[in-house]
């Protein structure tokens, strides 16, 4: 018998690929009025830019640990308080308008003046494209009833709390929301999941973890014997290493296995 749910945010309830494909399409049809770019041919440009250039960084074996990806890199400030976030903060401006500009230079685009508005406009856009799942707040209304429901999520406070603040039905239905740059450590570390059965004041077995990510929210619940059910809406293959207890196509299915 299940006492709590633990929720992964990104791409489990908020749709944060969608929201980052949008503030790409919005930002490079917007460099297409400035100068002549086909703006599919700008977004790879800069989304493989943007990922490169951020593994060159020596905050890379931190972004890694708390879950902080190249694209979130793109819109985050990183205005928390620890020494690493700090360091972020400083590399992130020259990183997005780095992003920007090489992507441009990469497709014959001399033009950082360019380069450094769409570093700006890129942010702006992110945030205008908030997503949910279509889903998700059907199911959380009857879960919330029933359960105890902590949110688990990888990534810088500032930037985790600005997704929920622009999503601001989220937050509410949960009792605990842990985010793994507070906390110190991300998932599929251990501890971050120890921490959050502490926070329930609940065994392994009385709690359930619902993410989208085999390699974190999963991995890391079958390291501490907690069930999980994996989201996988888009065929992502299956693991041979990485097994979760259940996989859904669609959260409402959720409402099915714990009955
Ligand atoms: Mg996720």
């Amino acid at each position: 018998m299940k006492k709590a749910i633990f929720f992964d945010l990104d791409d489990t309830l908020l749709w944060d690929n969608k929201s980052v494909s949008v503030a790409f399409h919005k930002t490079c049809a917007y460099a297409a009025t400035r100068v002549n770019v086909d703006p599919l041919k700008l977004e790879q440009a800069v989304r493989a830019e943007a990922s490169a250039l951020y593994d060159t960084y020596e905050t890379r074996p931190f972004t890694q640990m708390i879950g902080i990806n190249p694209f979130e890199g793109l819109w985050g400030t990183f205005d928390d308080p620890s020494p690493n976030f700090q360091k972020m903060k400083s590399i992130v401006p020259v990183y997005q308008q780095s992003a920007w500009i090489n992507g441009l230079k990469n497709l014959g685009i001399e033009n950082e003046e360019l380069g450094r508005e769409l570093a700006e406009y890129f942010p702006k856009m992110r945030k205008e494209s908030p997503f949910v799942y279509e889903e998700t707040y059907e199911v959380l209304d009857q879960l919330k009833e029933k359960y105890t429901l902590l949110l688990m999520t990888n990534g810088s406070p500032s930037l985790q709390n600005i997704k929920l603040e622009i999503t601001p039905e989220i937050g509410p239905y949960f009792d605990h929301i842990l985010i793994s740059g507070a906390f110190g450590k991300g998932k599929p570390d251990p501890s971050i999941f120890e921490h959050a059965l502490e926070l329930v004041g609940l065994k392994a077995d009385e709690v359930l973890m619902v993410g989208d990510n085999l390699m974190t929210d999963i991995l890391g619940s079958s390291k501490v014997g907690i069930q999980s059910v994996w989201i996988n809406r888009e065929d992502k293959p299956v693991s041979n290493e990485v097994k979760p207890t259940y996989t859904i196509k669609n959260l409402r299915e959720l409402l099915t296995l714990l009955n």
